[in-house]
């Protein structure tokens, strides 16, 4: 199994070494061509306005639509989770637009620039998760097709999945829970 890291900007390195802690071939994707033979697709947080404009200029955007629509599964953490939604609210950042769910960015304010907090998170466990939050998004909304995976105290959604699309507001490459690697390796194998 390979799996691709997208790695124009933002927290790339830390998913691409938790995927080798989790023994499976893990290759950075700047260019279209690095796509080729990837089993599925990591999108990472950074910046998404700059991941954007990088995958527009690098041709990538079509390729991993295609792609996704084509069944390969795909996991967008934070940026990568908005980039992977259909609609982003109050904003035109150009995105995959391929997940039915509505995001906000900066949900939290800048006052709460970042937190960490264990969520539960059933298909995972029962032992909760440590989920690291920095300038997070949320899920406003979730249409049809979405299981939602994890909510805040305060009801917000935080980790969907729709088929082979899952993502999360948070940073699981941060944490050395591998659970959530595991599981959209798990998706990738078909075993979910
Ligand atoms: N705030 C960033 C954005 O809107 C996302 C932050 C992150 O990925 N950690 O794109």
């Amino acid at each position: 199994m390979k799996i691709g890291v997208l790695a124009s900007q933002g927290a790339f390195a830390e998913h691409i070494s938790i995927l080798r802690q989790l023994d499976t071939e893990a290759v950075p994707v700047r260019l279209p061509g690095e796509l080729r033979g990837v089993d599925g697709l990591i999108i990472p947080g950074g910046e998404s306005t700059t991941i954007s404009r990088l995958l527009t200029s690098y041709s990538l955007m079509n390729e991993i639509v295609s792609m996704a629509r084509g069944g390969v599964p795909l996991f967008g953490t934070c940026a990568g989770m908005i980039l992977m939604a259909k609609n982003i609210s109050g904003n035109s950042t150009e995105s995959l637009g391929l997940m039915n769910i509505r995001v906000k960015r900066n949900a939290f304010g800048r006052q709460i620039d970042s937190f960490e907090t264990e969520l539960e998170i059933p298909a995972l466990g029962e032992e909760p998760y440590p989920a690291v939050f920095i300038r997070a998004p949320i899920i406003e909304r979730c249409d049809s097709g979405v299981d939602i995976l994890a909510r805040l105290a305060d009801d917000n959604v935080v980790a969907a999945r729709e088929g082979n699309l899952l993502v999360t507001a948070f940073h699981p490459e941060l944490t050395d829970d591998l659970r959530f690697h595991r599981y959209f390796l798990d998706i990738v194998s078909g075993k979910r």
